[in-house]
């Protein structure tokens, strides 16, 4: 008699790496048999891969576990695994709080996934958490693990993980450990793999991408090894990727406006591959504030840095994160944020309310903490700086025509597509002919709102190398 195979489904709490780590999971699960389901219903492995850094995290995953207790109470075998950040920095206190976890590993041994749910199965539930990365390329950079990507034409490539910053604000070198660049050939070579299988789309993903490769320049002086030229930074790895065939649109994320360099911003203009759009994460206006962030930076140097910025790369789109009532932050402080938001005009914004983070310094901060209501008024305020500059940058698009890579039918009507420019900003248009996902099409700009744009479709540019559905067909 033959079974059917144990299927799983992994739902992803977080950023991007998580997201990728996500992948990563769900490739090892399709490589050790199992098969993907949309529902927990259908499921035998229910994956939660958590994050610490959204508001209520810990409230929101113990509630989410509570509803698994009765999800695995209906049906024998049914396994539920705890991954990412949040269960780096719980551990042991997610088998307390939710005894009926079969497996909690951290962010350190994702590539573990399977063999602990094996073992989970033969010796009941297992808790491993390393404090920091294995020194093992399969380990440290699961990018080598096989990964279940969602789309076909884009992928994130891991080129470095943990960070050596300390904002103040932030949990991540807790829950990540300290930065490790990946090899410069791995990288590269990941990137002829992905374009070799239609990706046409890269994006470079670290905490603190352009910091890329200072920690092997150290070890090679370390190592004595000054003869030889010196390791490669950043802007030599983003001028290698965006020159490997088959790759149309390259993209990093997140750098840090510390370590910005010229050279980077010169690496960006020269390669046309390199897209035109820079996440510039400001957090704060305010030099005093930013200092008790630990940021590393004043405002007047990170808009000397954009400033250079938009002179090297033409057309260049920028995007940020505010944070608003940073413990301690005055009316002064946030009348400088505004200030400063205003004159960097950005195209977007990521605007947050500071919510303190268990671990974090901020979190200690509970004297200084600013009154809700002051923060709150403090942060439509901004919202209407951020909105008016975003607005703007999107009017003066109006009439232009942009190249757009297809990213399928839009979610409140399938009749429109939805695609996205290389300055990141998503346009909706209805397309004159059938255009799959994946594709690259020209659409001329006709509307503008402050998170998207409106536009008529040109021509077809380029169709995707891999079958996939179409995402509509015209008339
Ligand atoms: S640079 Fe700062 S905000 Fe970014 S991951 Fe590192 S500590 Fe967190």
């Amino acid at each position: 008699m033959t079974s059917s195979p144990r299927s799983y489904v992994v739902r992803t709490y977080g950023c991007q790496m998580n997201e990728h780590d996500s992948e990563r999971i769900a490739g090892l699960l399709d490589a050790d048999g199992l098969v993907a389901v949309d529902d927990e219903a259908d499921a035998d492995v229910v994956v939660l891969n958590t994050c610490c850094i959204r508001e209520n995290a810990d409230n929101k995953l113990y509630g989410n576990l509570g509803h698994l207790k009765r999800w695995k109470e209906a049906k024998e075998g049914r396994q539920i695994v705890v991954s990412g950040c949040l269960a780096q920095k719980d551990r042991d206190l997610v088998r307390q709080k939710a005894p009926w976890t079969d497996v909690v590993l951290g962010t350190h041994n994702v590539h573990r996934a399977t063999d602990l749910l094996h073992h989970a199965s033969e010796h009941g539930p297992i808790t491993e958490i390393l404090d920091e990365a294995v020194i093992d390329d399969h380990a440290l950079f699961p990018s080598a693990l096989p990964a279940r990507r969602e789309t076909s034409y884009n992928a994130w490539v891991t080129i470095q993980i943990g960070c050596d910053n300390s904002c103040a604000f932030c949990i991540v070198p807790a829950v990540r450990g300290a930065e490790i660049s990946r090899p410069f050939d791995d990288v590269v070579a990941e990137v002829h793999d992905l374009a070799s299988q239609g990706v046409t789309e890269v994006t470079l993903l670290g905490q603190n991408v352009n910091s890329y490769g200072r920690d092997l320049q150290l070890a090679q002086r370390r190592d004595g090894d000054t003869g030889a030229k010196l390791r490669p930074l950043f802007a030599d790895l983003v001028t290698a990727v965006a020159a490997v065939p088959g790759i149309r649109r390259v993209r990093f994320t997140s750098p840090h406006p510390k370590d910005m360099r010229p050279e980077t911003f010169a690496a960006m203009a020269a390669a046309p591959q390199v897209c035109e759009h820079l996440h510039y994460p400001l957090q704060s206006g305010s030099d005093r504030v930013l200092s008790l962030m630990h940021r590393g930076y004043t405002a007047e140097r990170y808009l000397e840095r954009l400033t250079l910025a938009r002179a090297t790369i033409a057309d260049l789109a920028v995007s940020t994160d505010i944070i608003v009532g940073f413990p301690g932050e005055t009316d002064a402080d946030f009348e400088r944020t505004l200030e400063v938001a205003a004159a960097a005009e950005y195209d977007y914004a990521f605007t947050f309310i500071f919510s303190p983070r268990e671990g974090t310094e901020a979190a200690t901060m509970t004297e200084h903490f600013v009154d809700p209501s002051v923060v709150a008024e403090r942060f439509e305020r901004l919202r209407i700086v951020v909105e008016r500059s975003a607005i703007a940058k999107h009017r003066a698009r109006i009439g232009r025509v942009e190249e757009v890579l297809v990213e399928g039918p839009s979610k409140r009507d399938p009749e429109v597509i939805t695609g996205r420019t290389r300055q990141n900003k998503l346009v909706h248009f209805r397309p004159a002919q059938p255009v799959r996902i994946g594709a690259y099409a020209t659409v001329e700009v006709t509307g503008a709102a402050p998170h998207h744009l409106t536009g008529e479709f040109r021509e077809l540019l380029a169709e995707p190398s891999h079958k996939r559905r179409i995402a509509v067909a015209a008339g």
